[in-house]
């Protein structure tokens, strides 16, 4: 049974939502959820990956389809590099659904409640907290709520009707999902190239009996291209083509990457989380990791202002600068990513590859190299490796102001 007040309303039981439910309801906070779906963790756009980091948080092995420990990479050209260490798990590829319903699970195991086939219609601030309209499967219904958090993903509907701005990049993630691909045990494939994923790369990930093929780019850089064109004209090229001669289709996916957190996440009694705030990863895409993190952050804070019920500027401030930290790493990740990979002509590229492909770089890459915080092996590259010092301006600059 659900009630009409509560301390906190989430729109959205995707994973973010659901860990931010999970995490508040451990601390006491009276939650509700608000999913729009029949059900959790459908329809989906994921390549699956979810970082180490982010599984042991919510231990939800039981989801995972393969266990990753290393990545074939390709230059525009062909040149192969591979790392990893089948000894350092370095990501797991996951059933999305399965893993989303696990963390809305958690949240419903410590209290919070879900409400499936409901969305808002319109949220009010008042002196008492945030009048909502929800309409729950076609009734609709009046909720009072102390906060009302928006993890309702890169469209989201609590950040647009109060005007919380955009996230500064929006990539486009196309993924077809096929047997029959050669990929190697643990390993996954990346590639580049300007006619495959301009700026960006495409994939094929392991998962389980299937691959998951993709790419992601900026809109702006598609040439009235789609994406679906770019990994048409990828998976038929002269040089692939071989790779995928006995894949088969299974299942298709298109969707949104925001990355670049809003300016202010918190606005008084409203949040927003996850993709809804931008956070995914400028060098991967990834989202999951990156909104736990988020959870992480403001945790403390949001828990003693819900208790408090004493929401003011100050404590507005005080939210948003929890976020200070994942802000300037996600600024530093993507001017990495532009000196390396976006801002990079495809034989600048060859040329950097045939540079990583050097067996003293991979070393290093095997041994600095962190999928979650790319920052560390970017700046060690550009000081120690000789062929990169020439990025080493343009880098540093980025660094700085990026
Ligand atoms: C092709 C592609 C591949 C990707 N691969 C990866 C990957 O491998 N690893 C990774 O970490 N990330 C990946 N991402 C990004 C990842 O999917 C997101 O970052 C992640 O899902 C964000 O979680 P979230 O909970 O913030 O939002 P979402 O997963 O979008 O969840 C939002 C939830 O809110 C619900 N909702 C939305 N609007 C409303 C409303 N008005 N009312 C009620 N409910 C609403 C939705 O139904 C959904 O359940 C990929 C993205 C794309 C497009």
């Amino acid at each position: 049974m659900v009630k009409q007040n509560y301390d906190v309303i989430i729109i959205g039981a995707g994973p973010v939502g659901g860990y931010l439910a999970w995490k508040l309801s451990q601390n006491g906070i009276d939650v509700l959820m608000i999913e729009e779906h029949a059900e959790v963790g459908r329809p989906f756009q994921c390549a699956g990956m979810v970082n180490p980091s982010a599984m042991k948080r919510i231990g939800a092995y039981d989801t995972v389809l393969t266990r990753i420990w290393g990545a074939r990479m390709y230059s525009p050209s062909g040149t192969e590099i591979k790392i990893g260490n089948p000894e350092r798990t370095r990501t797991w590829s996951v059933c999305r659904k399965l893993f989303d319903e696990r963390v809305v699970q958690l949240a419903i195991g410590s209290g919070a409640d879900l409400l499936l086939s409901s969305k808002p219609i319109s949220a009010e601030v008042t002196e008492l907290g945030v009048e909502i309209e929800i309409d729950v499967d076609g009734d609709i219904q009046q909720f009072l709520s102390r906060m009302v958090c928006g993890a309702d993903g890169a469209h989201s509907w609590v950040r647009r009707t109060f005007k919380m701005g955009r996230p500064k990049e929006l990539m486009i993630g196309f993924q077809i999902e096929v047997t029959g691909y050669p990929g190697e045990e643990g390993r996954l494939d990346l590639f580049t190239g300007d006619d495959i994923a301009p700026g960006f790369f495409s994939w094929a990930i392991p998962s389980g009996e299937t691959t998951r093929i993709g790419n992601w780019t900026l809109p702006e850089r598609m040439n009235d291209k789609s994406c679906e064109d770019l990994l048409e004209s990828f998976m038929k090229s002269p040089m692939w083509k071989n790779r995928f001669s006995n894949c088969k289709e299974i299942g298709r996916f298109c969707g949104p990457v925001p990355s670049g957190l809003i300016l202010k996440p918190v606005i008084n009694r409203v949040a927003v989380f996850g993709d809804a705030a931008g956070l995914c990863k400028p060098t991967t895409g990834g989202g999951i990791g990156k909104g736990f993190d988020q959870v992480d952050l403001m945790l403390p804070k949001l828990v003693s202002t819900i208790i408090s019920n004493q929401f003011n500027a100050k404590t507005t401030q005080e939210l948003n600068a929890t976020l200070s930290s994942l802000r300037r790493k996600q600024n530093k990740s993507r001017a990495l990513r532009n000196v390396f990979l976006s801002e990079s002509t495809d034989e600048e590229l060859d040329e950097l590859f045939s540079v990583w492909a050097q067996p003293e770089v991979i070393e290093l890459i095997n041994q600095v190299g962190d999928i979650d915080n790319p920052i560390p092996l970017g700046i060690k590259m550009l000081k120690d490796i000789p062929e990169f010092r020439r990025l080493a301006t343009k880098g540093a600059s980025a660094l700085i102001w990026g």
